[in-house]
């Protein structure tokens, strides 16, 4: 089974809703320039939630080949809960995904595996595909290896999802994220292995062929080749990077400057 390969950019808490229009263009125009393709690799912006209906009626008017996300989700659909967005609204704003579970959100909200899963389940009831975030510290790794905490992270979201439910993963090493030290494309691919195969125990074998599994943590131009060999790398979740057009232009087109699709 083929999976087109997702190239994500999560903007954090950076770009306006007018900065968000003016980088969306360049971005369009520079993957236009290079005849990029969403079928060869999709690529999708996740702006701040003030930016999301600018970015929406800019994709949508212009028909730009790009998809986009929002950051998080309130686990509840309506109701009184001052600050939280619902599914429902990501959805109107045709959403084609969510970040859910970044370990931002876990440090600084406490968001626990429970609540990453309730999250998880309220994107699928909106129909937008959940980006779940999983990934071990500093601390975790020297404790518990590579492996352990971001299987048991994930371990706690598939015990709620049906087969047939579409999610991606994105494996981001705490210690990678906004550091500049990469994790290695072999740790990465052992991870993602140990994740993929975490996918088939829970939801059987077409769910694990299946299923998206991204790499995050200091990617940039230069590195993205080597990430994207790995048989259980699918794409990249992308901070820093994606906020220079021409650096995450160039991370989406990595099929073109190195051969490896
Ligand atoms: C992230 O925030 O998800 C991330 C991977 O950041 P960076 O690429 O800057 O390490």
């Amino acid at each position: 089974m083929t999976r087109t390969p997702l190239i994500a950019g999560n903007w954090k808490m950076n770009l306006d809703h007018l900065q968000s229009i003016a980088f969306v263009q360049k971005l369009a125009w520079s993957l236009r320039d290079a005849k990029h393709s969403s079928a060869e690799v999709e690529v999708a912006v996740f702006p701040p939630f003030t930016d999301l209906r600018s970015v929406q009626t800019l994709i949508s008017a212009d028909k730009l080949d790009l998809a986009h996300g929002g950051q998080d989700l309130s686990a509840h659909d309506s109701g009184a809960y001052t600050g939280e967005i619902s599914g429902a609204f990501l959805a109107a704003l045709e959403c084609r995904y969510v970040i859910i579970g970044h370990s931002e959100r876990r440090q600084y909200h406490h968001e626990d595996d429970a609540l990453v899963a309730a999250k998880t389940v309220a994107a699928l009831r909106h129909g937008v595909t959940p980006v779940v975030c999983v990934g071990e510290t500093a601390e975790d790794l020297e404790a518990h290896g590579p492996s352990a905490v971001p299987v048991g992270q994930l371990a706690a979201v598939l015990a709620e999802l049906a087969p047939d439910q579409e999610i991606v993963v994105a494996y981001e090493p705490v210690w990678a994220i906004g550091s500049g030290q990469a994790a290695t494309p072999e740790q990465a691919q052992q991870v993602c292995a140990a994740l993929r195969a975490e996918i088939e125990t829970a939801l059987g074998a077409e769910a694990a062929q299946r299923t998206r599994i991204l790499y995050g943590g200091s990617v940039k131009a230069a590195n993205i080749a080597g990430f994207m060999k790995q048989k259980d790398v699918d794409g990249a979740l992308v901070g820093g990077a994606s906020l220079d057009v021409d650096e995450f232009s160039a991370i989406a087109r990595f099929p073109k400057h190195v051969g490896t699709v």
